[in-house]
């Protein structure tokens, strides 16, 4: 019997989810196996933080919330969009969801019409595509070369809408390539968008706080404020502060389209969890040494990286700008035999060798729509990654 709605069949299941499987299968097997699929940090949630939900608990903070979030949280969000990206919002432009995945879930569901096309920048976070397919939307994959720092340009943007672009999604600085937009290439793309009033702008702004090399964050809005009264920025805790478990992310934009949202919400879940909305807003109010701390240990992590793999001929790595994911291009690799004498033909076969020679999971670029690369996150210790590297080196050098 076919339990799945013919909608799903198009969906594959998450790419890195998927290796992280195979690595935990191997690891079961007695296999040593070190597991560079999934994008967490590997950081705890600090202790303020976690004192925070231990008090709200205590305080009876534990029945439904507003739907569209708590007062406190969303006033949270308000003064931290204002402080840290000069963004002016009232309360009833934001919404506090289950993670910035439910925030990206709730727009689409509550804007796209079945063949809307939505424009996205590969490589990309695979669950853009997915959700614009489990909604009946079309998901249209701009390729974003590495030569241009896999950024979007104007004119491909210009060249890509059509009567039917609902949204063009950004992810600012990316998963899985770390791009990099300057305040000069947003206003770029605003200004082709501003000829083109029928589409709406997600600018997802997850890895806000882990940029490099001295960067200042400019968000899209700020940098497009003609825009802004259709953009949605979406925002959340998982990666600055170490809550990828607590589950909550925002959204801030037009006050009907977060009133759109906060409907498809109330009947999704009746909102977030309070007692983690509690600990997001002390996150956000409170002290913010330790997103210093984490962002510093990120970015020496991608200078090993970096350092490790201009030494391995066959793979090429321009330095992240931002986000804790190094995307390696393997076209080096592609057509090499494996010391069993079979061919590598693509991406896949270079993350499926690298898993079974030298115990490292790796996503293939396949997953992300851009080939051929693979992906690893750095967000492990420098012991771990300097020991991953070897291993790679070391297989990498077997191949004829
Ligand atoms: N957006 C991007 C680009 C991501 O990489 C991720 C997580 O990997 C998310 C959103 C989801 O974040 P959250 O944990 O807030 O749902």
């Amino acid at each position: 019997m076919k339990f799945a709605a013919s909608r799903l069949d198009a969906v594959q299941p998450s790419a890195s989810a998927s290796v992280s499987q195979a690595a935990k299968a191997a690891k079961a097997r007695g296999e040593d196996v070190i597991d560079l699929g999934l994008g967490e940090p590997d950081f705890d949630t600090p202790a303020h933080i976690v004192e925070a939900a231990h008090l709200a608990a205590l305080r009876g903070e534990t029945r439904y919330p507003p739907t569209h979030g708590t007062a406190e949280m969303r006033q949270a969000v308000v003064d931290k969009l204002q402080r840290e990206n000069d963004l002016g919002y009232a309360l009833d432009e934001v919404i506090v969801s289950n993670g910035a995945k439910q925030v990206l879930f709730n727009a689409l569901m509550a804007t796209l019409e079945p063949g809307d096309e939505v424009l996205m920048c590969a490589p990309y976070f695979g669950q853009y595509k997915d959700i614009v397919l489990i909604l009946g939307g079309a998901p249209v994959a701009l390729e974003c070369p590495a030569e241009n720092g896999f950024r979007l340009t104007p004119q491909q943007l210009e060249m890509a809408i059509t009567p039917k672009t609902r949204w063009i999604l950004l992810n600012l600085p990316s998963n899985p390539a770390g791009a990099v937009y300057s305040g000069e290439d947003l206003r770029a793309l605003g200004a082709v968008l501003e000829a083109h009033p029928h589409v709406l702008v997600l600018s997802d702004e997850i890895y806000e706080h882990i940029l490099f090399d001295g960067r200042a964050f400019l968000s899209f809005a700020a940098a497009n404020p003609q825009l802004k009264d259709r953009t949605l920025t979406v925002n959340g805790v998982s990666k600055a502060y170490a809550m990828t478990g607590w589950r909550i992310g925002y959204g801030a934009g037009p006050k009907l389209l977060i009133a759109a949202m906060s409907k498809v919400q109330s009947q999704i879940c009746s909102g977030a969890c309070s007692v983690a909305q509690a600990a997001a807003a002390a996150a956000l109010n409170g002290p913010q040494d330790e997103v210093a701390v984490f962002r510093a240990a990120f970015e020496a992590r991608r200078d090993l990286v970096v350092e490790r793999v201009a030494r391995i001929a066959g793979l090429t790595l321009d330095p992240p700008g931002g986000a804790f994911y190094a995307f390696i291009g393997c076209a080096g690799l592609i057509g090499a035999q494996t010391p069993d004498g079979k061919t590598l033909e693509d991406d896949t076969a270079v993350t499926a060798y690298l898993l079974d020679d030298a115990g490292i999971a790796a996503v293939p670029g396949s997953a992300y729509e851009l080939s051929p690369f693979f992906r690893i996150s750095t967000a492990t210790s420098l012991e771990v990654l300097d020991v991953a590297m070897d291993r790679i080196a070391a297989s990498v050098a077997k191949l004829k």
